[in-house]
């Protein structure tokens, strides 16, 4: 199996992916195994073992998660927006076709149902064969419903009220990508009505260091829409920086007490205990300085973007 030119190359007798994380930078990956590489109907796949971080899941040449640090990932984007909500009853997950995503939710014995919505059904199976240690077995959960439709349709056309949390598990708004469209204040318009009155919306935001900026645009953009957005972020090791996240609340203040994170918790976390959580939400100078100076939002006509 051969991987795409324009990403690998052979040095010191095996495969490597080169990941652009800018025109400038870029985070080489040697691979000891490679599970899947081609192309399905919208992105190119690689779900490869690493050296550094294990099995690791590559869209478009840019690494999704891997064995190594995917409960970090996973555990910091579904919980705050869980434990937000006074009773998740009803859950959409846009995009997160790993799976992950949706096993941290079903954590949550509030949860009756459970709708994940991904565009790349040739993904998904994909991911069912080679990474059950991302989902372990969650599609088969009878509270999930999966759908494989564009995310953005499915809120656009959801009944008003119809989720309690919604979480946004997307490709990243890159330049001439549609995930550009995943980030909009249309966008969040659409997921603001799908949620009920006290609802809540997570989203991941890209990287505090490499794309300060569009955290930034992301949350005003989210701000134009919500009464509550809290910014904060972990640091995810396979993205070599701190990543973002943006939690939304329909509601009261999405940031909880420490008794309260304590109380409901589940139970079987890695990552996240009660200090954990604290430190999500405790972000550096530096971008506290950047969330105030920007002031751009982006919208459908004029959407902001990466790289
Ligand atoms: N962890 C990732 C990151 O940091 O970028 C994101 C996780 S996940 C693998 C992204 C998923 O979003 C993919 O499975 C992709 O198929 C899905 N996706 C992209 N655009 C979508 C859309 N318009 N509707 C639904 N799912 C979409």
């Amino acid at each position: 199996m051969s991987l795409n030119p324009e990403m690998s190359t052979r040095h010191m007798g095996y495969m490597w992916i080169t990941e652009w994380i800018s025109p400038k930078e870029a985070h080489m990956h040697g691979l000891e195994k490679i599970y899947f590489e081609g192309r399905t109907k919208y992105q190119h796949v690689v779900i490869a073992k690493t050296f550094a971080f294990g099995d690791a899941l590559f869209l478009d040449g840019y690494v999704q998660s891997t064995e190594a640090d995917e409960f970090i990932y996973h555990e910091a984007l579904v919980h705050p927006a869980m434990l937000a909500h006074p009773s998740p009853r009803r859950v959409a997950v846009i995009g997160g076709g790993e799976g992950a995503t949706l096993r941290e939710v079903l954590r949550h014995p509030t949860v009756e149902r459970a709708v994940m919505v991904d565009i790349d059904g040739e993904l998904i199976e994909l991911v069912k064969k080679y990474m059950e240690k991302w989902h372990r077995g969650s599609f088969d959960d009878p509270r999930v419903e999966l759908r494989i439709e564009d995310g953005r349709r499915f809120l656009e056309e959801a009944e008003p009220g119809s989720f309690d949390v919604i979480v946004l598990d997307l490709t990243d708004p890159a330049e001439g990508t549609p995930g550009v469209k995943l980030y909009t204040k249309e966008f969040y318009q659409a997921v603001y009505r799908a949620l009920s009155p006290d609802g809540v919306a997570v989203t991941q935001a890209t990287s505090t260091r490499y794309n300060l900026f569009m955290y930034a645009i992301i949350r005003n953009t989210m701000a134009s829409v919500f009464p509550h957005v809290r910014p904060y972020k972990a640091f995810i090791p396979a993205f070599l920086s701190e990543w973002g996240f943006m939690l939304a609340s329909k509601g009261r203040d999405p940031l909880l007490p420490r008794e309260e994170v304590e109380r409901r918790l589940p139970s079987g976390l890695r990552f996240l205990d009660a200090e954990t959580y604290k430190c999500l939400f405790t972000l550096p100078k530096h971008v506290k300085e950047a969330l105030e100076s920007e002031k751009r939002i982006s919208t459908d006509a004029n959407p902001a973007t990466i790289y």
